[in-house]
């Protein structure tokens, strides 16, 4: 019943999914569920020993990748989040709050004693 993905077909997936981030060249294809070695492209580095399934059900399965995927996922929370259409209105700063306690104390002494 399950789905038999072949070298073929696991690299046209990959292709569909990643462009040529990555290199499929050093794969040795056994199964969809053997882990293979694939390069990526933008950090060649470091071999990336994966399985074919977790290779298209994740970003691919460089860590380099990753980590910047989810630093652009972040600011681009943060952006949203300030973003216009956040603001609360009714927020906005009350009048005559320069502390009138305060002045009332500064014309107490110029007023003093002499
Ligand atoms: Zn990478």
């Amino acid at each position: 019943m399950a789905v038999r993905i072949d070298r073929d077909t696991f690299l046209q997936r990959a292709l569909e999914r990643f462009g040529h981030r990555y290199s499929y060249e050093e794969i040795d294809y056994r199964s969809y569920r053997t882990p293979v070695k694939i390069r990526c492209l933008d950090h060649p580095v470091r071999l990336i020993v994966i399985t074919p399934e977790r290779h298209l059900q994740t970003t691919g399965g460089c860590k380099y990748c990753l980590r910047r995927y989810r630093q652009q996922a972040m600011e681009a929370a943060v952006t949203v989040a300030a973003g216009p259409g956040d603001r609360q209105p009714g927020a906005t700063q009350q009048p005559g709050a320069a502390q009138p306690w305060a002045q009332a104390e500064v014309s107490a002494t110029a007023t003093g004693s002499w």
